[in-house]
C-alpha cells in the first residue's frame, strides 16, 4: 500500500489504513496523536504533511514497512550510518571532521560538539522543551535569556574569558557572533596544523569548563569567575 516508511514520531506503531481513509479514490491522511504538539515540532509536522501529500498510496497493496536505505528493504545500523553521515555532510561537516581530531579529552570534544548543534541542555532549550522553570534567565549576569550562543560568546563573562585567552596567546582576533564561525575562524595563521589542532582543544576546553562553571552557578550558588574557568581551560589543554 505504501511504498516506503515514513516513521510517525508521535504515531508510532500504527498502520497506514489506521491513520487516514478513502473518500471515493482519494486517500486523505488523518493523523491521531498522542498529544500536543510543541511549538517546535509544528514545522517538523508541515514537513511530514508535505512528504505524505507526495506519497503515492494504493488500495490494492498490502501495508509493509521498508527500510528504504537497504535495497532489501531491512533495517542495518550501518545504513542508518551511512544516510546520517550523508545528512551531516555540508557546510558543517568539514568542522565537525575538524572537531574529532582535535587534541583535547574525550569529554571536551563531546561538550564542544553539542555546543555547535546548540545541543545543551540551557534555559532556553528546555522551556523549548517544554520544561518549566522559575526563570530563563543567564545564570552568569541575569541579563538575558541563557542559550548557547548567549553563554558562550554573548555573555559578559564569556566575552572577558575570550579576550584574555587572546591576551594570553598573544594573538589578535575578531570574535564572530556564530559559534560554527567563532569554532572554524580559532585558527593561528603563523601555526603548523598540528598546533593548531592543539589550539582548536583550547576551544573545546574553554566552552567544556565554561559550562561546568556554569553548572557550578546554578547548583551550587557559585559567583561567575571568568579567571578561574580560563584557568581551569588552561590546565585541562595542557
Ligand atoms: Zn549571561
Amino acid at each position: 500500500m505504501f511504498p516506503r516508511l515514513y516513521t510517525l514520531s508521535l504515531n508510532q506503531g500504527h498502520r497506514v489504513e489506521e491513520v487516514g481513509r478513502w473518500d471515493d479514490s482519494e486517500w486523505k491522511w488523518s493523523l491521531r496523536w498522542r498529544r500536543d504538539r510543541f511549538e517546535w515540532e509544528i514545522p517538523m509536522e508541515l514537513e511530514l504533511g508535505m512528504q505524505l501529500s507526495r506519497a503515492i498510496v494504493s488500495k490494492d497493496e498490502r501495508d509493509v514497512q521498508v527500510w528504504s536505505c537497504e535495497e532489501s528493504g531491512c533495517f542495518t545500523v550501518s545504513s542508518a550510518y551511512d544516510y546520517l553521515v550523508k545528512l551531516g555532510r555540508g557546510p558543517q561537516y568539514d568542522a565537525f571532521m575538524y572537531l574529532w581530531k582535535t587534541k583535547a579529552f574525550p569529554n571536551v570534544l563531546i561538550t564542544a560538539w553539542r555546543v555547535l548543534l546548540g545541543r545543551l541542555p540551557t534555559r532556553e532549550s528546555l522551556v523549548r522543551k517544554g520544561v518549566l522553570l522559575n526563570t530563563t534567565m543567564c545564570p552568569l549576569c541575569q541579563r538575558t535569556e541563557e542559550s548557547c550562543q548567549h553563554l558562550f560568546l554573548e555573555c559578559k563573562t564569556a566575552v572577558q574569558i575570550w579576550n584574555m585567552c587572546f591576551r594570553w596567546a598573544d594573538v589578535l582576533y575578531v570574535q564572530h557572533n556564530q559559534l560554527m564561525t567563532h569554532f572554524e575562524s580559532f585558527h593561528l595563521a603563523q601555526c603548523s596544523n598540528k598546533q593548531n589542532l592543539i589550539w582548536k582543544g583550547v576551544w573545546a576546553a574553554i566552552v567544556r569548563c565554561l559550562w561546568e562553571h556554569r553548572n557550578f552557578v546554578v547548583f551550587n550558588q557559585g559567583v561567575a569567575d571568568a579567571e578561574e574557568v580560563l584557568h581551569n581551560a588552561q590546565l585541562k589543554s595542557w
